[in-house]
């Protein structure tokens, strides 16, 4: 259990950035208008952090009547590429935003941050340097010591004018030269100790092509961007707290006319999760995971293809609430949010994952019935479908045991048990494979007047189990997901070991020769369901195939969650 759980919060409650927009909309500033953004870098698939900053950017816009722009901030060509800005724009849709059009790509402004550049060098403010990257680093100076001046500070507006043209004309090799901001070499804060601007890199770009061959840095790029499309509100994670001043003093050289305010927030950390794109591209590219859609991502396409509904992700998001320390989220919340929201939707049904045959002796051979079986208790407009039963049906091999501890409930020898929906049945014997000993096939006996699951002598069984019958039922693949690390923290890691050194050998099992009631048979994929007893299925959206569905399991029904926010509240 993470040690910093957030205790679930009211849905619409405030949060420190709300209150800063109010007071803003209140003094007129900005006159009243609101606009926010979301600036994914096109270098990976978005994850369940990238959906709290969605949530937290498109939600304010839509509170405050404002605009939330989605912006690639594309200035790394040789990481990025269309394919993740095609899967970043299906998941901001998926989780239920609309950038209303308003979708830009920091690119589209290369020609528009160079004449930015150019009037910072007019204006004394930037200067080409010609240090080696290393030797950058080396004058830069360290918390305690300040940095010194690059020999090549004090060169003059022309001479700069005249070498950041042939930068961009491409007359140097990469790392030759780079054009810096002329600011503090003693500033407390190292980031305004002339922090870079531009650098060569002579690489295509997957929307500019061969057009350019020096490309803007993010802390340059970012604010520009900003001011020019007319944000007001600049939301990013705390690690850009002490970027802020240069944001500032970039727009604040160039006298832009205006000024939008950043503000930071802690981002996400989830338990068992790793949230870095680093990280997340690494499982991918050694084959650790299937993909970024592989269920047990924490990417946004992972988690729609486990079964997860963008209403249990924005629930969470909402949930965890916005604030300014950094903390860990236990993911019993997340699991507990997609519970809360199947539990009222998800139809339910009948599915034996590991089928043990039970032959009732006395039920008429050929004879089969339908009986009736509600789709979910939680909804009655859900309404009931029926169910075939015959003398040959599965049950869960887990629900028998031939010598049954004493709070074992479920079926054993001379026991009776009912079957969900169906009879009360009991069983009589047990046979077992001659050589192995293991048990083969149970033969029970039903009673005739329990149909339905009750009997009118008023007497009583302990268990109720889920079973399918024979002849009917469809063959079906199941998938268990368990969390993809063992670690609670897998970020955090020990010497000598690597993080995927944490991933947990148990995080998925396949089943085959499932068996799913004829209902189930041609799924669709993507659609979610119960399996009564065991937990939340959604069918495969890739490969589950009508008549050979594939299922994956989203959660199972333990809610570990409801036991921690009650430590929480007595805490
Ligand atoms: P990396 O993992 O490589 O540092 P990133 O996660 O910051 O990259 P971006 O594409 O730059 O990736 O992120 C887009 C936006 O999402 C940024 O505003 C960033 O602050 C926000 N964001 C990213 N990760 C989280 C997180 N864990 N929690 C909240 N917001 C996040
Ligand atoms: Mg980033």
């Amino acid at each position: 259990m993470a040690s910093s759980a957030t205790p679930p919060q009211p849905s619409g409650s405030t949060n420190f950035i709300k209150q800063i927009i109010e007071a803003d909309i209140a003094s007129g500033k900005n006159n009243g208008r609101v606009a926010t953004r979301f600036p994914p870098e096109p270098n990976g698939y978005l994850h369940i952090g990238h959906a709290k900053s969605i949530c937290l950017n498109f939600g304010l816009a839509k509170e405050f009547g404002g605009a939330c722009h989605l912006r690639f901030d594309d200035t790394d060509p040789a990481k990025e590429s269309m394919e993740y800005v095609e899967s970043i724009q299906q998941d901001v849709r998926w989780l239920g935003f609309d950038w209303q059009g308003r979708r830009f790509f920091a690119s589209d402004y290369f020609e528009a941050l160079y004449d930015f550049a150019v009037s910072l060098i007019r204006r004394g403010k930037a200067y080409v340097d010609h240090l080696s990257a290393d030797e950058i680093r080396d004058y830069r100076g360290t918390l305690t010591a300040p940095g010194r001046n690059s020999p090549y500070r004090e060169r003059s507006i022309e001479e700069n004018m005249e070498l950041f043209q042939r930068m961009r004309a491409g007359e140097f090799r990469d790392g030759e030269c780079v054009l810096r901001a002329k600011i503090d070499m003693a500033s407390p804060n190292i980031v305004l100790r002339d922090p870079t601007l531009y650098r060569i890199k002579h690489v295509h770009h997957y929307r500019t092509g061969g057009t350019w061959c020096i490309y803007p840095m993010y802390d340059f790029t970012h604010c520009l961007s900003d001011m020019m499309e007319g944000i007001t509100h600049s939301i990013c994670t705390l690690e850009f707290e002490n970027n802020r001043a240069l944001y500032d003093w970039v727009l604040g050289a160039l006298e832009t006319p205006c000024h939008p305010q950043q503000i930071e927030f802690a981002r996400l950390n989830l338990s068992y999760t790793v949230l870095s794109k680093r990280k997340l591209i690494e499982l991918v590219e050694r084959g650790i995971v299937s993909g970024w859609d592989d269920p047990r991502m924490p990417t946004i396409s992972g988690y729609r293809r486990r079964g997860y509904t963008p209403e249990a992700l924005r629930s969470f998001c909402d949930r965890i609430g916005v604030a300014r320390a950094d903390s860990t989220v236990d993911i019993g919340l997340l699991e507990h949010c997609l519970r809360e929201d199947l539990n009222k939707r998800a139809p339910r049904f009948m599915a034996v994952l590991q089928p043990l045959k039970v032959t009732l002796v006395n039920y008429p051979e050929g004879r089969e019935e339908e009986l009736e079986a509600v789709n979910n208790p939680e909804d009655p407009s859900m309404g009931s479908r029926r169910v075939p039963f015959s003398r040959e049906i599965y049950i869960e091999r887990e629900d028998f045991l031939e010598d049954p501890p004493r709070k074992f409930f479920r079926l054993a020898p001379g026991r009776e048990v009912r079957l969900r929906y169906a009879y009360f049945i009991r069983c009589e014997e047990v046979v077992k494979d001659p050589t192995s000993g293991e048990v083969t096939e149970l033969r029970c006996t039903y009673d005739p007047t329990t149909r339905g699951g009750d009997a009118p002598d008023g007497r009583r069984v302990q268990g109720t189990l889920h079973w399918v019958s024979a002849a009917h039922a469809a063959p079906a693949e199941v998938r268990l997901y368990d969390h993809l690390f063992m670690r609670e923290n897998p970020g955090e890691v020990e010497e000598g070991r690597h993080f995927t050194d944490y991933v947990n050998p148990g995080s998925l099992k396949v089943l085959q020769g499932c068996r799913v009631e004829p209902s189930l048979a041609n799924a669709a994929p993507g659609s979610h369901c119960q399996f009564e007893r065991i937990g939340y299925f959604c069918a495969d959206p890739k490969e589950s195939r009508p008549g050979r569905p594939v299922f994956n399991r989203s959660a199972t029904l333990k809610d570990t969650w409801a036991k921690i926010a009650k430590q929480v509240k007595g805490r």
